[in-house]
């Protein structure tokens, strides 16, 4: 039984995965689409290759010889960002569907094929 006053943990965004393609919703950089490099579910945060570049400045060391400006991608929101289906090419939401086997994949709410190979 359950007892009020228990605090339902609400899920994260588990469901974005590195090297999903994914469109940015929100911000200046909103309607660009990029593969996801990395997921950060306890700051809740993408980096997004080739999104939201940010310059900066490195200093010389042993690995940049030179030092100066680099460009570098700067994490984004999880929740500005939302999936885009490499099937209908459309940003969707991702259901969930369970195999026969009981193994469960994620599929596009869309057009409902599945999003992993
Ligand atoms: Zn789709």
């Amino acid at each position: 039984m359950r007892k009020s006053g228990v605090v339902e943990v609400r899920k994260k965004h588990p469901k974005i995965r590195k090297n999903d393609k994914v469109i940015v919703l929100a911000g200046k950089e909103r309607g660009k689409i990029g593969t996801v490099l990395k997921v950060d579910p306890e700051k809740e945060r993408v980096i997004i290759e080739k999104v939201n570049m940010v310059k900066k400045h490195a200093k010389a060391s042993a690995q940049t010889a030179q030092g100066g400006i680099i460009e570098k991608e700067a994490p984004l929101n999880i929740s500005d960002v939302m999936i885009v289906c490499n099937k209908c090419t459309e940003p969707t939401r991702i259901g969930k569907r369970v195999l026969e086997d009981g193994s469960k994949i994620r599929v596009c709410k869309k057009c409902g094929e599945p999003m992993d190979e």
